[in-house]
């Protein structure tokens, strides 16, 4: 049987949007985002995070940064009861400074290089699947990789989640 999943934004969504959050002491957790997590997990989804990090381009933090912050995350979200499948993201922009990844990738979203990786991943039902995203290029990412996306604005994650299902 395939698994149902949902992918996450990360920036205002999980954490609170502060500009290219890489500390792992700046991280502040919107309100009900990790107990949403685990309730979603305990229905039997799949959560992954799928993330636009153009400041590693841009030459803010590095990869490394990033993968400590996630790694820090994933434990939070354990001691939750939540786990994270894998966190997806896209070091790329195209005016970045870093040449390695100044480029037009197919992973940034609006484009749905991240999700259509985790569908080439993994065994999951695209009808069961769905995205939450603050942004409308989030939800224009879901789109055009053929699940459904909803914009979460402000408030508790938990209640949006609980909201949809
Ligand atoms: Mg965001
Ligand atoms: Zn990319």
């Amino acid at each position: 049987m395939k698994d149902k999943a949902v992918f996450f934004d990360r920036d205002g969504v999980l954490n609170v949007d502060v500009d290219y959050l890489y500390k792992i002491e700046d991280l502040q957790w919107v309100e009900g985002a990790r107990e949403a997590l685990a309730h979603l997990y305990k229905l039997g989804y799949k959560i992954f995070v799928v993330t636009n990090q153009s400041g590693v381009a841009r030459g803010y933090y590095t990869i490394e940064d990033m993968n400590k912050l996630h790694a820090h995350m994933a434990s939070e979200l354990e001691k939750y009861g939540a786990k994270v499948e894998k966190f997806y993201f896209c070091p790329h922009h195209k005016e970045g400074k870093v040449v390695e990844f100044a480029i037009d990738c197919d992973c940034r979203k609006p484009k749905p290089g991240m999700i259509l990786q985790a569908f080439a991943e993994n065994d999951l039902d695209k009808e069961e699947s769905f995205l939450i995203g603050d942004c409308k290029r989030d939800v224009e990412a879901a789109e055009a990789a053929g699940i459904r996306g909803y914009l979460f604005k402000e408030g508790s994650l938990l209640d949006f989640v609980k909201g949809l299902l």
